[in-house]
C-alpha cells in the first residue's frame, strides 16, 4: 500500500527535535487520523490540509489515511506540521515524486487557499536541520531571516502549489539573506545625556566589568535615560551570542536585531512574565534580556516574591522552566540595572524639596528590596536631581556611545585575556587571588574596611569594582585610588 515519509521538527524550548512524518493510505472507509501525541492544533490540520490541497488543484485521496508523527512520546503542537502532512499525502498518492522529499525538511502552516503562513520558532529548526546537512522549505515570509543562519540553505515558498513546483527540481534555488534594519531609536546615544558626569562614569564601569547596577535618586534624575544607554556601550557581541539572541527573538516572534536588548518590565509584571513559565512554557523578560540589560525601575514596587525569582538566574545565567507540558532551559545571562527613589516621596536628601516621609515609612520602603538581591549588585550609584543649568547648557564634555564603547571593549578584553570572564563573574576565591594588593595598599584597605564596617561580601564587591577600574586605567595591579573609588560605590545607608 502507498506510503510516504519525510522530516520536520517540533519545538521544545530553544531546541527542535526531529520528527518523522509517515503517511499511509489504505483501503477502507475514507478517514483521516493523526497519531503520535498531536495537540488539538495538529489534529485540526486535517481541515486545513484538505482545503489547501483542493484549492491548489490537487486531488484529495479517498482512502483511509493514517498520519504518524514519530517519536510518539514527543508532544507536538502548532500549525507547522500542516505542510509536511500535505506533502506526505501528495507523495503517497503519487501526485508528487518521493524523490522531492529526500534530504529536505518542511515546516509551515497552511491557509485554506493553499498559502503558507509565517510561523515562529523556525530558526531553531533550521539550525538543527543545517547541522544535519538538510535543505529546509519554509514560509516565504520567514525565509530571508532564516537564511541569516551561517551555512543554512532555506527555500521560501508562498504557497503549496509553487513549493511543489520548486522541490521537483534537484537543487531548488535558496533564498538569499537580507540585512537587518535597525531603527535608530532603538539604540539611544549617550550624547543625549547632559551633565551627570558621575553617573556616566558609573555606567561606563558597569559596562566595562559587566557589573549589575543600582541607581538611587529622586524623580527626574535621569535614571531611565541613563539605563537605556547601557546596551549601546557594551562590547560587540560575538557571533555565538548574536545567534542565541536571534534564536530567542525568533522563538517569541520579535524582530531580529544586531543591537543588545534593553528590557524594561513594569513593576506589575508577574513572576511568570519575568522569569518565564505558563501553561505552554514560554521564556520571560530575563531571557528576552539575554546578552543585554534588564532594567527594573521603581525596584521596591516589585513584589518581593517576584524579585526573589531572579536570584537563581542571576547566579547561573540560565533559567529552567518546568511545567506539566515539558521542562525547558532558557539562557538568561543579563545585566541587571535597578532604579529606586531614596524614600516613598523621592526627595530624601534633596536640597530644594523637603522630604515628608516618616522614618518608619522610609525604612519600610527600603526593606521591600531583599538583601540577597542587593548583595548581587556590585555598583550602587547615588544620583542627584539635575539643575536647570545642566539641562539647558550644551555639554562640551559629552561623549558619544561609540567612543565609550571603544574604551569598554579594551577593558573587557583585558579581563577575558586574564581570567576568561568579566570581573563581575569572579567568584569570592578568584577575586582574592586576582586582585592581590601590595603590602601598603593591603594594610590601608584593611583599616578602611574595619573603620567603615564593610562585610566580607562588601569586600569582594569592592575588589571586583576596583579590578575593573584598574583594567580601565590599564594598571596591572589594583591601586589605592581605585579602591577608594570602589568604596564609594558600595551600598550606603540609604540603600543599606
Ligand atoms: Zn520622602
Amino acid at each position: 500500500m502507498p506510503t510516504a515519509s519525510l522530516w520536520t521538527r517540533a519545538s521544545a524550548g530553544l531546541a527542535a527535535p526531529e520528527v518523522t512524518v509517515e503517511v499511509h493510505l489504505s483501503a477502507g472507509l475514507p478517514a483521516f487520523n493523526v497519531v503520535g501525541l498531536p495537540e488539538s492544533t495538529v489534529r485540526e490540520s486535517r481541515e486545513r490540509v484538505r482545503s489547501a490541497l483542493l484549492n491548489s488543484h490537487f486531488d484529495w485521496p479517498d482512502y483511509r489515511i493514517t498520519v504518524n508523527l514519530a517519536p510518539a512520546d514527543l508532544p507536538k503542537g502548532g500549525g507547522r506540521f500542516d505542510l509536511p502532512i500535505a506533502l506526505g499525502l501528495l507523495a503517497a498518492s503519487g501526485q508528487l515524486p518521493a524523490a522531492a522529499l529526500v534530504g529536505r525538511e518542511f515546516y509551515g502552516e497552511l491557509a485554506l487557499d493553499g498559502r503558507i503562513r509565517p510561523g515562529r520558532g523556525l530558526m531553531a529548526a533550521v539550525r538543527e536541520a543545517t547541522a544535519a546537512k538538510r535543505v529546509c522549505a519554509v514560509p516565504a515570509a520567514n525565509a530571508s531571516a532564516l537564511a541569516l543562519l551561517p551555512g543554512s540553505r532555506v527555500v521560501g515558498a508562498e504557497d503549496l502549489l509553487s513549493l511543489c513546483g520548486t522541490i521537483k527540481t534537484q537543487a531548488p534555488s535558496a533564498t538569499a539573506a537580507t540585512a537587518i534594519e535597525e531603527p535608530a531609536e532603538e539604540q539611544p546615544d549617550l550624547l543625549d545625556v547632559r551633565g551627570q558626569h558621575a553617573a556616566r562614569r558609573g555606567l561606563e564601569i558597569a559596562a566595562a566589568g559587566g557589573h549589575h547596577l543600582l541607581m538611587v535618586g529622586p524623580p527626574g534624575a535621569g535614571k531611565t535615560l541613563l539605563a537605556s544607554r547601557l546596551p549601546g556601550i557594551l562590547p560587540e557581541s560575538t557571533e555565538q551570542e548574536l545567534l542565541t539572541r536571534w534564536l530567542i527573538a525568533d522563538h517569541v516572534g520579535l524582530p531580529l536585531r544586531h543591537g543588545r536588548p534593553f528590557r524594561n518590565p513594569h513593576h506589575s509584571a508577574s513572576a511568570v512574565a519575568l522569569v518565564g513559565g505558563g501553561a505552554q512554557p514560554a521564556p520571560g523578560e530575563i531571557t528576552l534580556a539575554h546578552g543585554g540589560v534588564l532594567f527594573l525601575d521603581e525596584l521596591p514596587e516589585f513584589p518581593r516574591h517576584v524579585l526573589d525569582t531572579l536570584r537563581q538566574p542571576l547566579e547561573s545565567g540560565e533559567v529552567m522552566v518546568a511545567r506539566a507540558k515539558g521542562r525547558h532551559t532558557y539562557p538568561a545571562h543579563f545585566q541587571l540595572v535597578a532604579a529606586m527613589n531614596p524614600c516613598p516621596c523621592g526627595y530624601l536628601g534633596s536640597e530644594d524639596t523637603a522630604c515628608r516621609c516618616t522614618p518608619d515609612a522610609i525604612s519600610r520602603y527600603q526593606m521591600r528590596v531583599s538583601g540577597p538581591l542587593l548583595d548581587r549588585i556590585d555598583l550602587h550609584l547615588t544620583l542627584e536631581r539635575q539643575r536647570a543649568a545642566q539641562i539647558l547648557c550644551a555639554d562640551d564634555e559629552a561623549e558619544s556611545s561609540a567612543a565609550v564603547r571603544q574604551r569598554v571593549a579594551i577593558a573587557r578584553e583585558r579581563q577575558l585575556a586574564r581570567q576568561g570572564c568579566a570581573n563581575s563573574a569572579l567568584s569570592a576565591e578568584a577575586v582574592l587571588s586576582i586582585c592581590e594588593l601590595d603590602g601598603a595598599t593591603q594594610r590601608w584597605f584593611q583599616g578602611a574596611c574595619d573603620q567603615l564596617q564593610i562585610s566580607a561580601r562588601g569586600i569582594h564587591r569592592c575588589l571586583r569594582v576596583a579590578r575593573t577600574l584598574a583594567d580601565m586605567a590599564a594598571e596591572p595591579r589594583v591601586s589605592k585610588p581605585a579602591l577608594l573609588e570602589a568604596i564609594g560605590y558600595r551600598p550606603t545607608a540609604v540603600n543599606r
